[in-house]
C-alpha cells in the first residue's frame, strides 16, 4: 500500500483566514494529501505572550473554519505541550505516533519556508518532511526559486513551490481591521467572524493589552 500523505499546516491562526484555507486546500489537491492537519501554536517562540490571543480561542476558530472540509483536521498537540512551540518537536511527535508508513508535507507561506533554516534543529526538521512553499502567482518567483535552490540539498524529501491565488490576506491586517471597526467579511469564514465579535477579540491595541497585562 502507498504511504499515507499527511499535510501539516502550523501557524498562530490569530485568526485563521481564507489565505490559510485556500492554501491548505490547494496543497491537498496538488500533492494528493489524504488529510491536512492544522496545528495552532501554543506559545509561539517569536512572539510575546500578550501579543497573542489565548490558544483556546485560536483553536476554536480553527475548528470552526475547517468544519466544512472533511479532509481538514485540527490538532491540540502544540497547545498541550509545555514551553514554546517548536515545529521540530511537533514533527517528531507526528512521526513517532504515525510510524514509517506516512509521508509528512509541511505547508507554509514561501517567506516562512525560507526561514526554516533558522528554526530549532532545522537539519532534523528538513530531513523529516517534504516542504510546500505557497506563493502568489508570479510574486517574486525568481527570488523564491533561487532561495529554494539554496536549501534544496538539505531537504532530501523535496521542497516545492505552490502558486496560490488571493494571498494578500494576513491575520495582522484582520486584527487591525477589527480594532479600527472596519469589516472583515469575506476575509474569514462567517463562523470565525462571529466568534471574533462574540469573544471580543482584537478590540484593544496590543500596546494597551500589554499595559493591562503588566498592571
Ligand atoms: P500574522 O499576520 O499574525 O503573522 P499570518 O496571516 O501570517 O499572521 P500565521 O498564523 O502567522 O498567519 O501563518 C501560518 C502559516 O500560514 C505560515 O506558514 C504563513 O506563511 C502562512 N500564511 C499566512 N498568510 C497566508 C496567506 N494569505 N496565504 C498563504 N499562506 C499564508
Ligand atoms: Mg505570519
Amino acid at each position: 500500500m502507498a504511504a499515507a500523505r499527511l499535510g501539516i499546516m502550523g501557524g498562530t491562526f490569530d485568526p485563521i483566514h481564507y489565505g490559510h484555507l485556500v492554501t491548505a486546500e490547494a496543497a491537498r489537491v496538488e500533492f494528493r494529501l489524504d488529510v491536512v492537519v492544522f496545528v495552532p501554536s501554543g506559545i509561539p517562540p517569536h512572539k510575546k505572550p500578550y501579543d497573542v490571543s489565548p490558544a483556546e480561542d485560536r483553536y476554536l476558530m480553527t475548528v470552526l473554519a475547517t468544519a466544512t472540509n472533511p479532509y481538514f483536521k485540527v490538532s491540540r498537540i502544540e497547545m498541550e505541550r509545555e514551553g514554546p512551540s517548536y515545529t521540530v518537536d511537533t514533527i517528531r511527535e507526528f512521526a513517532s505516533r504515525l510510524g514509517p508508513g506516512i509521508q509528512l508535507f509541511f505547508i507554509t507561506g514561501a517567506d516562512a519556508t525560507l526561514e526554516i533554516v533558522t528554526w530549532k534543529d532545522s537539519d532534523e526538521l528538513l530531513r523529516q518532511c517534504s516542504f510546500i512553499a505557497a506563493t502568489r502567482p508570479g510574486y517574486q518567483r525568481e527570488k523564491i526559486e533561487e532561495e529554494v535552490t539554496r536549501i534544496k540539498d538539505r531537504c532530501p524529501n523535496g521542497i516545492y513551490i505552490l502558486e496560490v491565488p488571493a494571498l494578500a490576506i494576513s491575520s495582522t491586517d484582520i486584527r487591525r481591521r477589527v480594532r479600527e471597526g472596519k469589516p472583515i467579511k469575506y476575509l474569514v469564514p462567517e463562523s470565525v467572524e462571529s466568534y471574533i465579535f462574540k469573544a471580543g477579540l482584537y478590540k484593544v491595541s496590543n500596546s494597551a493589552q500589554a499595559l493591562a497585562c503588566e498592571t
